[in-house]
């Protein structure tokens, strides 16, 4: 499964910002709970290349698509 989302600010970026949240989504592991559509929706998509670069925008991970051990997943695919 590839990334869904080349539109409206993203341009095949693994990363993508929400920048009403201050969250930083991985497109390879998108999930269902990311909700990444309503953020493109809102136009508060902010694309990153490197995950690095997000947190030096003080974005934080998001639990789903990061896999954080306590989160119960719904993958999007
Ligand atoms: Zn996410």
């Amino acid at each position: 499964m590839g990334r869904r989302w080349t539109v409206r600010g993203l341009a095949g970026e693994r990363f993508c910002g929400d920048r009403d949240h201050k969250m930083v989504h991985d497109l390879d592991h998108e999930d269902a709970q990311c909700h990444i559509d309503e953020i493109i929706e809102h136009s508060e998509a902010m694309p990153f290349r490197t995950i690095e670069e997000a947190h030096l925008h003080g974005y934080h991970d998001c639990p789903y698509c990061f896999r954080l051990p306590w989160v119960d997943r719904t993958p999007a695919h």
